[in-house]
């Protein structure tokens, strides 16, 4: 692929019709042979209007977008891969009033596009963290945001502060730099929330290093696990730290209060996709970035219908 663009000015260029969407599509799915998106059987006969499966249990018809974010949608694939270029390579996100200026859309088509970007960038579903892994939650939303991490840290104690807010623990492998993230619904996360988010996501050879909240405490059981004790301002003890893990919370925070000013709970999953995986990819180019998101493009179902139910 001979994509060299820099800016949405060159993206834009690039894509100039939908021949050229259609078979860069068609190209970062399937390379040179289409594979049905029915049955996955590889091959399909070209018919005016896209393909036909091969295989003969088969035959059904498909389109470079089935099966895709794109797919049921009135949205040109022009417009699709402007905003997931802008989505992916703005550090902080942008939000849908500023994608709807940028892109001559409705805000309800911005917000739309920008959840169903949101939804396919999950990197979640990646290999289990290994190394040292920092893990930590956070609470978003609401009245407390704008108190001091000290009074935030005796609020967490007590968890009785937190009805109201959304939780999310992330975890952060430190030498690989990948997080992931998990939002725990409305209230304080306890140790029967965290023990198996863990499980799934940490190898269990890592060194867990977290703080000293309770809901950690049974990880030794299973873990070698380090603490780190904020309420006596011991931030640093050697490698025992979780700067990492915090300075992703602050990337996120500034982001949804910054950009986004405020994030419903049953949106805020997408958002922790969307800042995980800028933040997994921040080493790479934009290009790199917007590449790598064309090829999470399979398989997310988000419909208008879900996003406003
Ligand atoms: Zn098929």
């Amino acid at each position: 692929m001979e994509t060299q663009f820099k800016n949405l000015l060159q993206v834009l260029d690039y894509f100039k019709n939908k021949e050229t969407c259609i078979s860069y599509l068609a190209n970062s799915r399937w390379g040179e042979t289409p594979t049905c998106p029915h049955c996955g059987n590889v091959g399909a006969y070209v018919t005016n209007r896209g393909f036909k499966c091969k295989a003969k249990e088969c035959h059904k018809k498909f389109t470079v977008t089935t099966g895709t974010i794109f797919e049921n949608t009135k949205i040109s694939l022009r417009l699709w891969f402007a905003a997931m270029y802008l989505c992916t390579a703005h550090k902080k996100g942008v939000s849908s009033l500023q994608l709807s200026r940028d892109l001559n859309i409705t805000q309800k088509t911005a917000w739309f596009i920008l959840h169903r970007i949101r939804e396919m960038l999950n990197s979640n579903q990646s290999e289990h963290l290994t190394g040292t892994v920092e893990i930590d939650e956070t609470y978003v939303g609401g009245a407390t945001k704008n108190k001091s991490n000290k009074k935030r840290r005796e609020l967490a104690q007590t968890g009785a502060q937190y009805f109201s807010k959304t939780s999310v623990v992330a975890m952060v492998g430190r030498e690989s730099g990948q997080v992931k993230t998990k939002v725990i619904k409305a209230g304080s996360v306890k140790h029967s929330d965290v023990l198996p988010l863990i499980q799934a996501n940490v190898a269990e050879n890592a060194l867990i290093v977290t703080d000293s909240s309770t809901m950690y405490g049974s990880l030794k059981h299973s873990y070698r696990h380090e603490v780190v004790n904020h309420v006596n301002r011991e931030y640093v003890r050697g490698a025992m730290h979780t700067n990492t893990i915090e300075g992703f919370f602050s990337q996120l925070k500034r982001g949804i209060y910054g950009i986004y000013h405020q994030v419903s709970p049953k949106h805020l999953h997408r958002y922790c996709n969307e800042f995980g995986y800028r933040y997994n990819t921040r080493k790479g180019t934009d290009i790199a970035r917007f590449e790598d998101a064309v090829k999470n493009v399979n398989n997310v179902r988000l419909t208008y219908a879900d996003l406003i139910s």
